[in-house]
């Protein structure tokens, strides 16, 4: 049997609603203070129409742009989890900035690695290059001895 005098009118399920979406740190019962119903009324509606019901707490925002997030996210976006995840590096060879996984820099920099390369064709340059300035190196050294 369904209790006609519970139901919510349509407005205050509306309200509710867009109430949550915009507050998404409110809690049940404050919604439901504003709206004037109790807070477990506020929360079958919410829970009905797919809405979070708990609070989302502060502290779990979004390390980029620190938008609040939902349990189990990490970040707020493809976007965001995209920029913890990379960084901006200059090519050592062109100077062209090109992105690396975070990861990948932290260990190749702690196996001792200094230069970055944007591609295969730079590295192979830039090795070229600087062997030819080694051999002259060793070559003037030797002379010299
Ligand atoms: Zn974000
Ligand atoms: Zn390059």
């Amino acid at each position: 049997m369904i209790d006609s005098k519970c139901n919510p009118s349509r407005t205050t399920t509306k309200t509710l609603l867009a109430l949550r979406s915009s507050n998404p740190c409110k809690s049940t019962a404050s919604l439901g203070r504003e709206l004037g119903i109790s807070r477990e009324r506020a929360r079958q509606i919410l829970s009905r129409a797919g809405m979070p019901t708990t609070i989302i707490r502060p502290k779990s925002l979004c390390p980029v742009c620190d938008s609040p997030l939902r349990s189990g996210q990490k970040t707020c976006s493809l976007m965001c989890f995209h920029k913890i995840r990379y960084v901006e590096v200059a090519c050592s060879h062109c100077s062209r900035l090109y992105e690396i996984r975070i990861k990948r820099l932290i260990l190749m920099t702690t196996r001792g690695q200094q230069r970055w390369f944007c591609s295969t064709l730079c590295k192979i340059s830039w090795l070229t290059q600087h062997n030819k300035e080694l051999r002259q190196i060793t070559e003037l050294s030797k002379r010299a001895g």
